[in-house]
């Protein structure tokens, strides 16, 4: 598979998205969500240029990051997290998109080095009341980004949502539109916020419509998983 050619696509795509919104100039970070792919894989599309990574588990991503520890890449964890799994997460990510309670907040800043910056944390939303998702419910967003806010070796810097798989393109730009405004409530409140990610391979273009600046993408990248 020549996926040395996809980086440069994906840009495209990217910025094309932004000039349809209105949004020409704006930054838009891209994650490659690498789950599955191997560190191989990862050194490829890191020589073409990507330097951010994100992985769903834990047992299956620090092979990958001992093994790459050479390169200079910031590692995003996107998957949920086990309240005893969190040391790892503390020491060896950059950031964290799926942060949904206290009790791991809590870990994750005790456990964080002090050699390193504070750790990057987005808190996932489940906005359509999705039982199999991880996310607050959106009225529970408020109360964790303040108990985040008052932990110093956390940086709370936004919101992270997944839009159902079965949503149309106007349904998802929709719950997109929606995260984005308890963002905008968060940054009313106090909250210096600049990170929302929200868009994956097969709905970016409706998130960065709707206000994303970090897209997830790992298919459109990588192509298909094994399962
Ligand atoms: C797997 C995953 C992605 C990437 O999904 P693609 O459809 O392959 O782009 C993005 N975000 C999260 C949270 C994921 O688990």
């Amino acid at each position: 598979m020549q996926i040395t050619d996809h980086p440069g696509q994906i840009r495209a795509r990217v910025t094309q998205a932004l000039t349809d919104a209105g949004r020409a100039g704006d930054d838009v970070r891209v994650v490659a969500v690498s789950k599955q792919h191997s560190a191989e894989s990862i050194r490829r599309l890191f020589a073409s240029g990507i330097t951010d990574f994100g992985e769903s588990y834990l047992d299956e991503a620090l092979p990958k990051l001992d093994e790459l520890s050479g390169l200079d890449i910031t590692w995003h964890f996107i998957g949920r997290i086990q309240a005893n799994k969190t040391r790892a997460i503390a020491e060896r990510f950059h950031w964290v998109h799926s942060l949904d309670r206290e009790r791991v907040a809590r870990r994750l800043d005790a456990q964080r080095p002090d050699h390193a910056e504070p750790l990057n944390v987005l808190i996932q939303v489940n906005l359509a009341n999705e039982p199999q998702k991880g996310g607050v419910d959106p009225g529970q967003a408020t109360d964790l980004a303040g108990c985040v806010a008052d932990l110093p070796r956390l940086r709370l810097r936004g919101l992270m949502g997944i839009a159902p798989v079965a949503y149309s393109g106007q349904e998802s730009l929709e719950y997109f539109a929606t995260l984005r405004m308890l963002h905008d409530e968060l940054r009313a409140a106090g909250h210096s916020l600049d990170t929302l990610s929200m868009g994956m391979s097969g709905d970016f273009q409706a998130a960065i419509a709707a206000g994303s600046n970090c897209v997830r993408i790992g298919t459109a990248l990588f192509g298909p998983r094994s399962r």
